[in-house]
């Protein structure tokens, strides 16, 4: 079987774990399937648990990672808000800890999203897993390894262009199992006055605006700071600066170097005694939380019971991993949405994994009008609702789920 079952943290190695919320068995959000292997799909269980040592919440029921990563139909660049994201990125970076022709390596480097902004005045190297996702990155000029990161890697791009100065890992971060192995591939790989700055969900963005789809068998970690810097420190390095970022409906970039190589910034007090004062290092605040999404699900499941029994006709629009999440957890099927809209070609003509809705291509409504859509990309809302203007106008409306229910 292409899963396995951890009984203790990843970040402290504790055994001391509670199961806060279960969204029930599910198969890997990205897997989208053709209708000739309907029968084919696992289920896994998807768990969440809080480690009462570190205050790290995680699952602890992993998929293989060759079962999730090998083949990807996720390229960060079909994304153009994301595109902007990183450009201002990499121009940070740049200006803050880089020399020309510095090293950068990034892991998990998808389609060389991130690391095309920094060619021109650096040396890069991206490590990407999936061989679909590396040979697009490559094709554009983006000098890519297919390969999970590992220590074995960072000996290898270490003996061939030396240390890196700015290594990068970004939402990636919170895929990986064996974080310790990353981690020694890190201290392995970065220069000794290097950073290591990495972007994943806040924890705390998830919980207060409800957004549990974001849990879904890849995001193995689910971070606040606290558990990050206990994590670096057995490695003796520092967390030295942390910043809030919007990617992702609330994320946190994050600083990291040998230890005393940069003096620590006030913003890394100032987001412990954040999390500390807010409940994120209590079980209570992630029970409630649970009990929130539960609640969530009544209400939306009954509305939308209502529109079907008044025969409205209904459809997804985006079909993100995290959709997969929503639909399974509410159990629509293709009785309750008729199909869903997206623009990734990888996708189009697929089924949904476990709820079997078609996904078709987004010119479908150019000419059909469904009643209503349930906007799976409720990160783009704005986006999407100054696009659809002309859809709206013909009587579409949007249903916003999150944080709360709203017609639109
Ligand atoms: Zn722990």
């Amino acid at each position: 079987m292409p899963f396995h079952h951890n009984d203790f943290c990843r970040i402290c190695k504790g055994r001391n774990l509670t199961l806060f919320f279960s969204l029930g068995k599910m198969p890997p959000s990205n897997s989208f399937i053709p209708k000739e292997n309907l029968g084919e799909e696992k289920f896994y269980p998807l768990d969440v648990y809080f480690c009462h040592e570190c205050k790290m919440a995680q699952l602890l029921d992993v998929v293989e990672k060759e079962e999730i990563f090998s083949h990807y139909t996720y390229f960060s660049s079909t994304s153009s808000p994301l595109v902007e994201h990183f450009k201002l990125y990499a121009e940070e970076m740049q200006k803050r800890f880089l020399e020309p022709n510095e090293l950068v390596v990034e892991i998990g480097s998808n389609d060389g999203v991130l690391l095309q902004f920094f060619k021109e005045k650096n040396r890069i190297v991206g490590v990407e897993p999936a061989e679909n996702v590396a040979k697009i990155a490559a094709a554009r000029g983006i000098n890519t390894i297919n390969s999970f990161f590992n220590e074995i890697i960072a000996r290898k791009i270490l003996s061939e262009y030396g240390n890196a100065k700015l290594m990068t890992c970004n939402n990636a971060f919170a895929h990986i199992d064996d974080i310790d192995e990353i981690v020694r591939g890190i201290k392995t790989l970065l220069a000794d006055d290097g950073v290591y700055v990495f972007e994943v969900k806040y924890l705390p963005d998830l919980i207060n605006q409800k957004q549990f789809d974001m849990i879904y068998h890849e995001h193995l970690l689910y971070y606040t700071l606290r558990p990050a810097i206990e994590l670096f420190k057995k490695f003796g390095m520092d967390v030295f600066d942390v910043k809030k970022v919007s990617t992702h409906g609330g994320s946190i970039r994050v600083f990291v170097c040998n230890r005393g190589a940069y003096p620590v910034n006030d913003s890394v007090k100032k987001m412990l005694e954040y999390e500390e004062s807010s409940g994120f290092y209590d079980l209570k605040t992630f029970e409630k939380f649970a009990a929130d999404i539960f609640e969530v699900k009544k209400n939306l499941v009954a509305f939308v019971r209502k529109l079907k029994s008044e025969k409205k006709r209904i459809i997804g629009y985006g079909a993100p991993a995290k959709g997969n999440t929503l639909l399974g957890f509410f159990e629509f099927g293709p009785n309750e949405i008729e199909y869903i809209t997206d623009n990734t070609p990888a996708k189009i003509g697929l089924l949904t994994p476990g709820t079997h809705i078609p996904v078709v291509s987004n010119d479908i409504l150019k000419t059909d009008t469904p009643d209503y859509a349930l906007l799976l990309i409720w990160n783009y809302r704005d986006a999407v609702l100054k696009r659809e203007e002309d859809l709206r106008k013909r009587g579409m409306k949007f249903i916003v789920m999150l944080p709360k229910l709203e017609v639109l």
